[in-house]
């Protein structure tokens, strides 16, 4: 199996990118499997810097293949708030258990409730440059908290090409239709173009 190290601390991307992987013959492995605790400071002023940031910051520790990535949410009336800032957002709210309603609330006064979840993936160590896949996820922010499936802000997100709220998806579905999932599809291709898979 092509192994490869994701640099998270994210119990639940290492959840997701084990199920979204492993069927094309990528076994994905966690910091804590090879010893490493790293925790990078995410201060780019893109998904893609971010995503490259947290790759290299991993990078300093081994040269095996790297995935890195940076996620957030965008809600379009809001001016694509919070972004870049999504994780902190949740944390400054007290978790995501605030900070959902605090969206929905938020977003009362505006008819319009689409919102997009992004996420870049940056693969490290394979190619001689790092190499970068996006992945956007169309959908609406719901008007109160849906179902207790996923993570994050997956409760008030409605997936319009999944078409379910996240919260009430399968994991199979929303590993096929996520903003992680659109990445990680690309990058699987990848290597099966270079033919490491
Ligand atoms: P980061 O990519 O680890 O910086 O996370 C960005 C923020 O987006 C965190 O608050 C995550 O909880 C949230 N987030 C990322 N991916 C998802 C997802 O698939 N569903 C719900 N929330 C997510």
């Amino acid at each position: 199996m092509f192994e490869i190290l994701l640099s998270s601390n994210n119990a639940h991307k290492l959840h997701e990118y084990r199920c979204m992987l492993e069927p094309f013959g990528i076994k994905v492995l966690s910091l804590k499997d090879k010893g490493i605790v790293d925790d990078a400071d995410e201060n780019g002023s893109t998904y893609f810097e971010n995503s490259l940031i947290k790759a290299k910051s991993v990078g300093r520790f081994t040269d095996m293949p790297i995935i890195a990535d940076d996620s957030g949410l965008e809600v379009v009336a809001l001016g694509n708030f919070p972004g870049l800032h999504t994780a902190r957002f949740a944390k400054d709210c007290g978790g995501n258990e605030f900070a959902n309603p605090e969206i929905i609330k938020r977003l009362e006064k505006y008819d319009d409730k689409s919102a997009n979840f992004m996420c870049v993936i940056t693969l490290l160590n394979v190619d001689k440059e790092p190499v970068q896949f996006l992945g956007v996820c169309p959908g609406i922010i719901l008007d109160k908290v849906y179902g207790e499936g996923g993570f994050g802000y997956d409760p008030i997100f409605f997936s319009n090409e999944a078409n379910i709220a996240f919260g009430l998806a399968s994991e199979e579905i929303k590993n096929r239709f996520s903003h992680r999932a659109k990445a990680a599809q690309q990058l699987v291709k990848y290597l099966q173009d270079i033919k490491r898979i």
